[in-house]
């Protein structure tokens, strides 16, 4: 393994060695990236250019790269794009990246769509404990870079456990110095995701009063709000308490995977856009990240389940469908949940949990049919059992193509087991956003899925093809680059990617993985 140098200073120590030679030699390089058509990030156009790379890092990038550099390897990238590698600001991949197995760890589903970052701990999931979680990536490693969100769920269920009340001003200073020690270890942000229960049994306080913390240490808030559709505040109302919440304690705030969730809220986009938009006016940092799908990928309980019904779990659940007394407030309550979703043929079961029977590929019209009872009882009947997984048809076009639209908006995947989105997102929204109705730029596309991204986490370096930055690099073939995953069959690695380097060293060579593990866990640099 070659040493790390430091960057800014090897490139001084060569810029004068060759300011001082009268007969050039040509200097060394790892990489020559030769003849492509590079994007650099900003959302300016293309040009043609070489690109040189050293110990990990961006060395040159300009004309004749080969009569100023001898570089051990070549890649000849004419007719291809090169972009800086795409950052996924929304996934995951945490218990991948933290497996036993060298080929999950390598994080493929993602570097075959060109992503080279993938941030993990969304939804309010992720473990506080970053130091440990960030060096057993670095002991073991990683495929893909990765950076950390640390979750309000385990924050909250590691002082509350799932109780459905408020902290004490005791419990909630124990709660902020968990926040502040993930912040101190390198956390990026905040992540919550007040739809699910526990984190839904907090008022907007105690969530303010956490993100104070990040806030303080220069991170950000990262949301799945509370709701996307009318299950309680409606989509508006989640969109101000995520408003209030940045305001409030005074960090930016980031909605995840933005949408319109059923028909009762169709429409809404141009609402929540006007509403982020005069939030953006007045001085507040509001951005959000969008997958370019039709369906959201869920679960059974957590879409149709009433929240009350789900305190203490899915044991606690099923307990309670062991009573026949509370079966009916239960079953109303899924029944209102499926309308909402716009009804039972548009929730496709994706696959089986927790032991459950659930047929994969069939929707839940089908499965009530199958067995000749309502749509809320075939529900039941899973949960009973189980869970599983559901891909939710539950967007509108239109709303999609007017989040796609604005500025502000970043390409991310959501990606989890049992939908495409893990394996096909970027390419989906290359496909959709270039080469679709939306007639987008690729310059832009590759603005909002790589420097952008990158300027909202805040990260060091990454997300612009520039002199001194890491060399994470995709090179795709734009003719080729689509998803090859669908909903009936969600597993399937994306095409297009012909070479891709993290951190300088290649992942993916003419089409293949190489079997290396060059990422870095990427750890903001508080000062605690
Ligand atoms: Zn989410």
């Amino acid at each position: 393994m070659k040493k790390r140098i430091n960057a800014p200073a090897s490139l001084i120590i060569i810029a004068s060695l060759a300011g001082c030679q009268t007969t050039p030699q040509p200097l060394a390089a790892d990489t020559i990236i030769a003849g492509g058509q590079i994007f650099d990030g900003s959302g300016g156009a293309g040009r043609n250019a070489d690109i040189a790379i050293r110990d990990g890092m961006i060395l040159y990038i300009g004309p004749n790269a080969s009569s100023r550099y001898s570089a051990e390897n070549t890649v000849d990238a004419k007719g291809l794009i090169v972009s800086p590698g795409f950052i996924d600001p929304h996934t995951h991949a945490g218990s991948d990246l933290a497996s036993d197995t060298a080929k999950r760890r390598a994080n493929l589903p993602f570097a075959f769509q060109g992503v080279t970052t993938v941030v993990i701990g969304n939804d309010g999931g992720g473990k506080p404990d970053i130091a440990a979680i960030a060096g057993a990536a670095k002991a073991n490693g990683i495929g893909t870079n990765a950076a950390y969100l640390v979750g309000f769920g385990p924050v909250r269920e590691a002082v509350l456990a799932k109780a459905n009340r408020a902290p004490t001003q005791a419990e909630l200073a124990k709660m902020k110095s968990l926040v502040g020690t993930a912040m101190c270890e390198g956390a990026w942000g905040l992540s919550a995701g007040l739809y699910y229960v526990p984190q839904s049994y907090s008022q907007t306080d105690e969530v303010v009063a956490l993100a104070k913390v990040a806030g303080e240490a220069g991170g950000y808030y990262d949301t799945h709000m509370r709701d996307e559709s009318t299950y309680n505040v409606t989509v508006t109302g989640a969109v101000a308490e995520t408003l209030e919440i940045g305001r409030r304690a005074d960090l930016p705030v980031h909605i995840a995977h933005i949408k319109a969730l059923g028909p009762a809220v169709w429409g809404h986009s141009a609402r929540m856009i006007a509403m982020i938009e005069e939030a953006q006016a007045s001085g507040q940092r509001v951005t959000a990240d969008q997958y370019p799908w039709e369906a959201s990928g869920t679960r059974i309980s957590s879409a149709l389940v009433p929240r009350d019904a789900l305190e203490g779990g899915l044991p606690a659940l099923r307990e309670r469908l062991g009573d026949p007394a509370q079966i009916p407030a239960i079953r109303a309550g899924i029944a209102a949940a499926i309308e909402r979703r716009g009804g039972a043929d548009r929730l496709l079961i994706t696959g089986r949990l927790s032991g459950s029977d659930a047929p994969v590929g069939k929707t839940l019209a089908q499965l009530a049919e199958m067995r000749e009872v309502s749509p809320a009882d075939a529900a039941i009947d899973v949960l009973r059992m189980g869970d599983a997984r559901l891909a939710s048809f539950n967007m509108s076009a239109q709303d999609i193509a007017a989040f796609a639209d604005q500025e502000w908006v970043v390409t991310g995947s959501d990606g989890s087991n049992g939908h495409p989105r893990k394996y096909g997102s970027f390419p989906k929204a290359y496909r959709d956003l270039v080469h679709g109705e939306a007639q987008m730029g690729i310059a832009r596309f590759i603005r909002r899925s790589t420097g952008k991204t990158a300027d909202i986490i805040g990260l060091d370096r990454r997300g612009y093809l520039k002199v001194g930055y890491h060399a994470d690099v995709v090179i795709f073939d734009p003719s080729t680059f689509a998803p090859n995953a669908n909903y009936s069959a969600p597993r399937a690695l994306s095409s297009g990617v012909q070479h891709l380097y993290v951190n300088g060293v290649p992942v993916i060579t003419g089409g293949a993985y190489t079997g290396a593990l060059p990422g870095e866990p990427l750890l903001k640099d508080t000062q605690c």
